[in-house]
């Protein structure tokens, strides 16, 4: 890929058009698996494969549900500089990780539910793959999380985009916190909808990966921290949306504190069962809950390592 600079939001014309005109829900799936097995399973399906759905490995929705009504974006300017060493006789993209299939991806989370086209832009303008092993590269748009290291996984695109559309409620985010930055991807989606993003991330080799990976994108609103997401970062509270990457028996009592009043946190709760829950902060001690679909994600845990 060249460097090059793409505004945002991208013209979504072909992606939300094909994607409103069939809502497909996929069924649950009823194996569990790990990430690894996905990659795995996936290697020997032979790399990318727009149709192929697999199992409830950490960081994937169990059962999409439905999605809320979407609003218009305020402009951003996406910055793409990843350098690759792409030979110059070679312009070619590699099909595996090319711009149609990242399209086909957000046009199958479309067809699962997600509707905001905000939302359906931002996937659009990450590249997914720049955010993996190159070994698992042409996985990058499939529909599943994959595994980055230290027992952790990159999120399914779906849950990615369901968590961001529920937070946004097709309204402008001004300040978000993400807890558990990983491989950096959510983080960088966030950052084309949101005016500030504050990621934390308790594992310090994951810290230092998403910054390696997030630093050729140049993503100006968009700060990393190393730390104990479970405390939320005071310093920067109160945010207006908080979104959690792992999974804890409860939110934690210091995010619902750093929550702006009005301001909605998407979290997944539970042990082995898992569902997405959506809180709303409606004054300055009271909070109101909703549960929304099944998911699967690694779990939160307390503390740096
Ligand atoms: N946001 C990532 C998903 C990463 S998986 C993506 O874009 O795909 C979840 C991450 O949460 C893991 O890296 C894990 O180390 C991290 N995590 C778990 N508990 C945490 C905590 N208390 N504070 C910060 N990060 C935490």
């Amino acid at each position: 890929m060249t460097d090059k600079h793409r505004t945002f939001p991208l013209p979504l014309s072909s992606v939300v058009d094909k994607a409103q005109k069939k809502q497909t829900v996929f069924s649950p799936v009823a194996t569990p698996q790990t990430a690894t097995q996905n990659a795995a399973r996936n290697a020997a399906l032979g790399g990318t494969h727009p149709g192929v759905r697999v199992g409830a490995a950490p960081g994937t929705a169990v059962r999409p549900g439905s999605a809320p009504t979407a609003m218009p974006s305020r402009s951003h300017t996406y910055a793409m500089e990843r350098a690759q060493a792409a030979p110059a006789a070679a312009p070619r993209q590699n099909p595996l990780v090319s711009d149609a299939v990242r399209r086909a991806m957000v046009a199958r989370v479309a067809r699962q539910g997600v509707k905001d086209p905000v939302v359906l832009g931002a996937l659009e303008a990450v590249p997914r793959h720049l955010f993996m092993d190159e070994a698992l590269a042409s996985q990058a748009y499939i529909d599943a999380s994959l595994p980055i290291g230290h027992h952790q996984t990159i999120s399914q695109p779906y849950i990615v985009a369901r968590m961001i559309e529920v937070m946004r409620n097709g309204g402008q985010l001004k300040r978000v916190l993400e807890i558990g930055t990983g491989c950096g991807y959510q983080a960088a989606v966030l950052s084309c909808l949101a005016q500030e993003v504050f990621s934390i991330e308790r594992i310090k080799p994951l810290h230092e990966l998403a910054k390696a990976n997030l630093r050729p994108l140049r993503l100006a609103n968009l700060r990393l921290h190393y730390g104990d997401g479970m405390l939320g970062l005071p310093q920067a509270a109160p945010f207006d949306g908080i979104i959690l990457a792992a999974a804890g028996l409860e939110v934690p009592q210091a995010l619902l504190e750093q929550l702006a009043i009005g301001g909605r946190l998407v979290a997944p709760v539970g042990a082995r069962a898992q569902h997405l829950e959506l809180v709303t902060r409606l004054g300055k001690a009271e909070w109101t809950s909703q549960t929304l679909e099944d998911c699967h994600f690694v779990p939160l845990r307390p503390g740096t390592v």
